[in-house]
């Protein structure tokens, strides 16, 4: 472990960017990236998809965790893996027992689970059973942005480029004066990145920012390996830069999505006012969060495929709505 110093560190060469003469370079470079990956294999939280290099159950942990606190995600995952230990199973299984699992676990949009289901059928029919190797490739899989790209190419192959989330852009705001631009966030954390080694990198830097450098900060207690190089360590000022937040509209929107989903999960179809007074205790036909409303939510779970809608059907209690199968 380094011990504890206040340099920041300044730059002796290297390529000009976005970071200026702020991350370390070759002169400092390596010690930094070994610091971090030894913190990281000294102690870490343990995490059974940190115990695996299978893409699946790597891309499940992603999607899962997208939305969801990762000890509530440990249960969930282990569950679903149970259920539909493969691709070729999860491609097998009927889409609405997959948005059903997903809704009644909490795991926050259903349409995550739709595109899961999609996503496994392109293994299987696309892909002949395997899984892609490169971050490009795995773009191609229905729901995978970037993101879970990358991570999925990083913790199944070891074949990522760096991860920049939140965590991350803390810390090399932080640690190196990486000014609060995407950009300059995606440059300087690749920079530090070890060749060949995202697996280890990732996995380590996402750590840092989850228990070490976290909103306040922990520096001593949690031992961060970067102390004697950190700029906010050595100025104290351990301010963070800007997030976007969720709206509390879209929040609540999601909520009574998922309280939607799950009350069809009970019935094989609904008309409108007979789901409404089960979806929210004030709803009315006519109220303002009356079927205007309930019908506005259920077009976007039409919209993401997971609905279906009978405008026949319902006569006087508005039109009938049941989960796509
Ligand atoms: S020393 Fe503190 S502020 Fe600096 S990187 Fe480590 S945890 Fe973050």
């Amino acid at each position: 472990m380094p011990t504890e110093g206040n340099a920041p560190v300044s730059g002796d060469g290297g390529e000009e960017g976005a970071n200026g003469d702020t991350l370390p370079t070759d002169g400092t470079l390596e010690a930094v990236q070994e610091a971090l990956v030894a913190w990281y294999e000294d102690d870490h939280r343990s995490y059974p998809w940190r115990e695996t290099e299978d893409p699946y159950e790597i891309l499940v942990s992603e999607v899962m965790s997208q939305q969801t606190q990762l000890d509530r995600v440990v249960e969930a995952w282990s569950a679903f893996l149970e259920r539909w230990p493969t691709t070729a199973a999860l491609a097998a299984a009927d889409r609405a027992d997959v948005v059903g699992f997903w809704s009644s676990h909490r795991l926050g949009y259903n349409n995550r689970a739709k595109y899961l289901h999609e996503a496994a059928t392109q293994i299987e029919t696309e892909y002949d059973g395997t899984f892609p190797d490169t971050p490009d490739e795995l773009e191609e899989l229905m729901g995978v942005g970037p993101y879970t790209a990358n991570a999925v190419a990083s913790f199944a192959f070891n074949n990522g480029d760096a991860v920049v989330d939140t965590n991350v852009k803390r810390v090399c705001y932080r640690a190196f004066d990486v000014p609060d631009d995407d950009s300059a966030f995606a440059e300087a954390a690749n920079h530090l990145m070890p060749d060949a080694a995202s697996r280890v990198w990732n996995n380590a830097i996402m750590e840092l920012g989850a228990v070490a450098c976290t909103q306040r900060p922990r520096c001593d207690e949690a031992g961060c390996p970067w102390r004697d190089r950190c700029s906010a360590y050595a100025t104290g000022d351990f301010s963070a830069p800007d997030v976007p937040t969720q709206s509390s509209f879209e929040g609540s929107r999601r909520q009574f999505r998922g309280r939607v989903v799950r009350t069809l999960e009970q019935f094989e179809a609904l008309p409108l006012d007979e789901l409404g007074p089960r979806v929210r205790v004030d709803y009315t036909p006519t109220g303002k969060h009356g079927r205007d409303w309930l019908a506005d939510l259920c077009a976007d779970l039409v919209d993401d495929g997971l609905l279906e809608v009978d405008r026949e059907a319902g006569s006087g209690s508005g039109p009938v709505v049941r989960l796509k199968r």
